[in-house]
């Protein structure tokens, strides 16, 4: 299926790595431009370097923490009006709640509720003129379910939702999709991030952690960043202007509720 995104622009935000490269490359093969971002500077070139030997489309990398707004600021300022938008960030970190001082639950609302505000604040004025925007918040499986010890992210994203709702009914006329991607367990560095750090508390090893974790998963297995990425892809694509204000879960099926 030709998802008739081709020649249009997409910022990938935190794009080097993980879920947020997978949808780089989904939106590659279907030939989108890319604006892709990320803090390190060597894993960005060398992705943005696979994108364009595999595909031919056009990347920009704007290196920079999109969790600041100097960040933001320079990945608006290389395309200020992208038809696309997909907003990531690395998560907050676990810990106790009693742990968690207000200051670490600033900055998981800084990141992973106001960065995607901001960004979005920006680039909609041009899609609802246009009569086209793609905006995909890629969030968390804890926004349906909460995860113990990831209580900031928990927050944060939860809010996120809340906060777009009624917007992503308001910009729907024109044409313009607010939608949410909740993953489940996905094999990239920050699952096994995570992992390292139960295992550096002496309580597992790795292999125990992975064990477990899909055995709880009924599709038997963790996800892909490149299925990811394609799911990404047709919410971003021509094809997906009736579904908005929705979130998604990608999860092989470990949410239990029935709806
Ligand atoms: P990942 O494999 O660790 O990749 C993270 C990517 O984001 C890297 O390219 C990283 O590059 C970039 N990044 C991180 N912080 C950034 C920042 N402040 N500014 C710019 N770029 C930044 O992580 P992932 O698994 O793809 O996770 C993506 C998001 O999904 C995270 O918010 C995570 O919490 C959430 N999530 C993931 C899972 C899962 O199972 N994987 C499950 C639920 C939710 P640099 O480090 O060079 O900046």
């Amino acid at each position: 299926m030709d998802l008739g995104i081709k020649g249009r622009r997409a910022i990938v935000c935190a794009g080097s790595k993980g879920l947020g490269r997978g949808c780089a490359e989904a939106l590659a093969r279907e030939g989108a431009e890319l604006i892709i971002t990320a803090r390190g500077g060597e894993a960005l070139e060398a992705t943005a370097k696979a994108i364009r030997d595999a595909t031919g489309v056009k990347v920009k990398t704007v290196q920079g923490d999109i969790t600041t707004e100097a960040g933001r600021a320079d990945v608006l300022a290389a395309c200020p009006d992208p038809d696309i938008l997909i907003t990531n960030a690395g998560g907050p970190p676990q810990g106790e709640f009693s742990g968690f001082e207000l200051d670490d639950w600033r900055k998981a609302v800084e990141a992973n509720m106001l960065t995607p505000i901001a960004l979005i604040k920006a680039v909609l004025p041009k899609m609802t003129e246009r009569k086209f925007g793609r905006i995909l918040n890629i969030t968390s499986y804890s926004v349906k379910a909460p995860i113990a010890r990831l209580e900031l992210s928990n927050g944060a994203r939860a809010g996120l939702t809340g906060a777009l709702a009624s917007l992503a009914r308001r910009v729907a006329v024109n044409n313009v999709t607010i939608n949410h991607l909740l993953p489940g367990p996905f094999d990239t560095d920050r699952i096994r991030g995570n992992w390292r750090q139960v295992v550096a508390a002496g309580t597992s090893t790795m292999d125990e952690l992975e064990r477990n974790a899909v055995k709880a998963i009924p599709a038997g297995r963790l996800g892909t960043a490149e299925e990811f990425g394609n799911f990404a892809a047709f919410l971003c694509s021509a094809h997906a202007g009736f579904t908005t204000g929705q979130s998604i879960l990608l999860d092989g099926g470990s949410y239990p509720g029935t709806l």
